[in-house]
């Protein structure tokens, strides 16, 4: 295996365990190995950091795969599927392999039932890919195999954008039952995986507050939250989505689960509708002391799910993004009835918990309201953290009862 040598005196996060090295971090050498093949790392003084997929394109120039030095063959990636599997609880609808947190960079592996989801972001992922499902095939014996290789990240690697299936064969969307709710999933052409598979456990713990409530699932997506909800109990369910596709899914959903007088989906902007639905009257001119009017008709919810797409995805989005957490969550706070619950998410992996939190601390002191804490969420077990690498722990949440 070809080896590799860091900087010397380069402060690299490779040094505390994190899996990635920058090629600015890297002493460069003549010979350039093949993009996704194995090669070994070691600090200047030629101490092993273990082995890592190599890309020339991207800023991230290996990514470790093994703490020992290995190639990266079908024999690893046979044994990598096999560990991550034992990692996991019984079920058929999980994640089943996670990128660096499961030895595999770049690949991630779906199953929802019968049918199984792959998506393969780096070189090396890439070239596992014949390995890959033969490895699935054998153990899982699924009905089919999508390969939903068209995230943009792809292209940071030269790599094509495609979807499809393993065998070729059409695969239309079809009803899939998930934790008692029918889902209407469409694995070729829907959103990410047609599933956020992180939030279904969440979807049932916001469930249980959902007896007789007023519920506002905001960023519903196909209706995850509201439609749990809805099975628990909900007086009433109005889901939030800017795409249209979302809500049309989510309609299609509710009426097949016999859900449709209790909720409603509606196509709209959140920020947009939270502005249009103030619940006070703010004054048009006149000191900003004055107390402000309370408004007719405003809505109000006793149950309110904020679960939006990651607004931070740089260190320079950072400040504009936790505005943008603080206002919605306020509006949020501001429409929610005395002793309501609040269930709000973060899915921006720079957006750590303390500084959520601190974002939620910040909303209730300027809604004037008590947040009570009553948990908090992370992502499930089957999208591990990697404590050596921050970037695998993107899911925040918390459950708050407002006063
Ligand atoms: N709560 C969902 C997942 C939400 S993903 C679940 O548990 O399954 C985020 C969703 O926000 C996407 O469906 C996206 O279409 C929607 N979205 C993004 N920006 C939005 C906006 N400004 N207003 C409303 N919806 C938005």
């Amino acid at each position: 295996m070809e080896k590799f040598y860091l900087k010397h005196n380069v402060p690299a996060a490779v040094l505390k365990g994190h899996p990635w090295a920058f090629a600015g971090e890297i002493e460069p050498r003549r010979r350039r190995p093949d993009d996704g093949e194995g090669v070994e790392l070691c600090d200047s003084r030629g101490h092993s950091l273990g082995s890592g997929i190599w890309s020339n394109h991207s800023q991230i120039a290996w990514r470790r795969y093994s703490r020992a030095v290995r190639p990266f063959d079908d024999a690893f990636v046979n044994w990598a599927l096999g560990a991550s599997l034992a990692r996991r609880d019984k079920g058929s609808f999980r994640r089943l392999a996670w990128s660096e947190a499961d030895h595999l960079p770049g690949l991630v592996i779906d199953q929802f039932g019968d049918i199984l989801v792959v998506q393969a972001l780096t070189a090396g992922a890439d070239r596992a890919l014949h390995c890959v499902c033969n490895w699935l095939r054998k153990n899982l014996s699924p009905r089919e195999i999508v390969l939903r290789n068209d995230a943009p990240v792809r292209t940071r690697e030269k790599l094509q954008l495609y979807v499809r299936t393993e065998s070729g064969n059409p695969l239309p969307p079809d009803w899939v039952n998930i934790e008692g709710v029918d889902y209407h999933l469409d694995f070729l052409g829907g959103q990410k995986n047609g599933f956020y598979l992180d939030q279904r456990e969440q979807h049932l713990r916001v469930a249980r507050f959902a007896a007789g409530k007023r519920v506002l699932d905001a960023f519903c997506n196909q209706g995850g939250f509201g439609l749990q909800a809805a099975r628990a109990g909900a007086a009433s369910v109005l889901g939030l989505d800017s795409s249209e596709e979302c809500v049309n899914a989510a309609r299609r959903n509710a009426e097949r689960n016999k859900m449709a007088s209790t909720t409603h989906f509606l196509r709209a902007n959140v920020f947009d509708w939270f502005t249009e639905n103030r619940p006070f009257r703010e004054p048009a001119d006149g000191p900003l002391e004055a107390a402000p009017a309370p408004a007719r008709n405003a809505p109000v919810f006793d149950l309110i799910i904020l679960d939006p797409p990651p607004f931070a995805r740089n260190r320079d989005s950072m400040d504009g993004a936790l505005r943008g957490y603080k206002e919605l969550n306020l509006r949020a706070m501001r429409l929610l009835a005395p002793g309501g619950i609040l269930a709000t998410y973060s899915c921006s992996q720079r957006v750590g918990i303390e500084t959520f939190l601190g974002m939620l601390s910040d909303a209730a002191s300027d809604a004037h309201r008590d947040a009570r804490l009553i948990e908090l969420a992370t992502q499930p077990p089957d999208h591990p953290t990697l404590l050596t690498f921050p970037e695998s722990h993107y899911l925040k949440g918390a459950i708050l009862r407002m006063e």
